[in-house]
């Protein structure tokens, strides 16, 4: 079918925030089981401010567990001091790796001068890594950290900005969690957890465009379009949907943060075998074993590439391809937690669809904060109130927002109750298709531009004939 969905059902739950082996002092989140679900026509609408917030601590957690896992935890650093060892190996890495940074900058701008950029690399340094300093090297035990409000919100924040940023600073949260690695660990949590509310207001509260919700012109619109068309990965990518088979190797090599590509990850749904759970006459494996499923998988992966930038695509693993050995027309593809579910025959487009649900899921908050924000407006503008609307035909009974979508349809903005959208998945698919990828530009510029500038933050960034347009967006 052409449209899909991005919940599981009762089926496919996924397990997020697991327990942790070791001490048990450590007060993190129970388990929580996730089950997204649809929401039905005329049901209140769900509170993105909450799942944001929400979306954040999750992120806390993850990241707090993580690091310990990483760092060994149980292998004990002090509860009650810093590890100065620790900070200022940190702090002299960081130096280091600020340095090699600004000098490959500095060195490809004044190539013929390499004393001013001695200067140049020496002012940026002192710059960006003293102000963090400051904070690593306040000398505090766990005590100052869980009562010195100033202190404990300082460092929270810094935190955050690792938690919910795609460019912060992982050294210097590791350096917070390791530092308080052990011991009272409940009460540092709990501020962290204010601090995250604070942080999502802080990005919800991100200044919108002076035009965000006022329609463009007809000139306008085209104009935007063609800027878009300019983006180089998308010049690309019109040049392979015109039959230039080459025209995607010229993507970058890098890629998922564990290398590799989707076509490396399938998993053949096996259940699905079971008589119980498929018909004999539904069962339908050709693409399975002749490898074309694979294949596709593998040029997914390609489309993927050229469609988010190294940046963002390195920050995460690769999602787990399950195949169902079904055709499309019987299984109903999704996306849950790190899985994609598929049908055999998946075309490609739809492949990338479920993927740029992961994405949108796993990929920054204020991204996902823009969609929301964007879906939230078009509600208000065309008159929604508290509750949701009808989903389009064949879709009735899957609540929506208000609003139309002239490019990916009413579908775009079906509501889940985890705050979820289709925005990311209806967009890339739509750019990954030959014969909806002008449609998707052409008609509707902003919602290409709201998921363009997330995929692609740093082309989007250079290219200066957007920047008349920036205006327009949520944020
Ligand atoms: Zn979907």
């Amino acid at each position: 079918m052409a449209l899909q969905r991005s919940a599981g059902n009762a089926a496919t739950v996924s397990l997020l925030n697991g327990a942790l082996p070791g001490p048990t002092n450590l007060a993190l989140a129970a388990p929580v089981l996730v089950v997204q679900r649809d929401i039905a026509p005329n049901n209140p609408l769900p509170d993105t401010g909450s799942i944001g917030q929400q979306r954040i601590e999750d992120r806390l957690t993850k990241r707090e567990k993580n690091a310990r896992l990483a760092a060994g935890f149980g292998a004990k650093l002090k509860a009650t001091t810093w590890d100065e060892a620790l900070v200022n190996k940190l702090v002299v890495d960081r130096r280091a790796d600020m340095d090699a940074f600004y000098r490959k900058m500095y060195t490809k701008k004044h190539p013929t001068d390499p004393g001013k950029v001695d200067i140049l690399v020496g002012e940026a340094v002192e710059k960006t890594v003293p102000s963090q300093l400051d904070t690593l090297l306040v000398q505090v035990n766990l005590d100052d950290l869980t009562t010195t409000p100033g202190l404990t919100s300082e460092m929270a924040k810094i935190a955050m900005k690792e938690f919910a940023s795609t460019d912060g600073e992982v050294w210097l949260a590791n350096a917070l969690i390791e530092t308080t690695a052990t011991g009272n660990i409940a009460a540092v949590e709990a501020q962290l957890k204010r601090d995250a509310a604070a942080e999502w207001q802080r990005i919800s509260g991100r200044a919108e465009g002076a035009s965000f919700g006022q329609a463009l012109s007809k000139a306008e619109k085209a104009a935007f379009s063609a800027q878009l068309k300019a983006l180089p990965s998308l010049s690309r990518i019109a040049q392979a949907h015109g039959g230039d088979t080459s025209a995607l190797k010229m993507t970058s090599a890098a890629g998922w943060r564990d290398g590799g590509y989707l076509s490396d990850t399938i998993i053949e749904v096996k259940e699905a075998n079971d008589k119980k759970a498929i018909a004999p006459k539904d069962l339908y494996r050709r693409p399975i074993d002749d490898g074309s499923f694979r294949k596709r998988a593998f040029e997914a992966d390609k489309m993927l590439r050229a469609l988010v930038e190294p940046e963002i695509l390195g920050q995460l693993a690769k999602p787990q391809l399950r195949v169902h050995p079904m055709k499309e027309t019987k299984f109903r593809a999704f996306q849950s937690g790190e899985e994609v579910h598929l049908a055999a025959d998946e075309p490609l487009p739809i492949m990338v669809h479920e993927v740029g649900h992961y994405l949108e899921d796993h990929g920054a908050i204020e991204s996902w904060a823009d969609i929301q924000r964007l879906i939230s407006k078009r509600h208000q503008l065309a008159g929604g109130g508290a509750v949701t609307v009808t989903g389009p035909s064949g879709m009735r009974k899957e609540g929506r927002f208000a609003g139309e979508y002239k490019a990916t349809g009413k579908y775009t903005s079906k509501a889940y109750d985890t705050g979820s959208t289709e925005m990311m998945a209806m967009t890339l698919e739509y750019l990954a298709r030959p014969s909806t990828f002008e449609k998707m530009i052409e008609k509707d510029p902003l919602q290409a531009a709201t998921v363009l500038r997330a995929v692609q933050p740093r082309a989007y960034a250079a290219q200066a004939g957007l920047r008349r347009f920036d205006k327009y967006l949520p944020s």
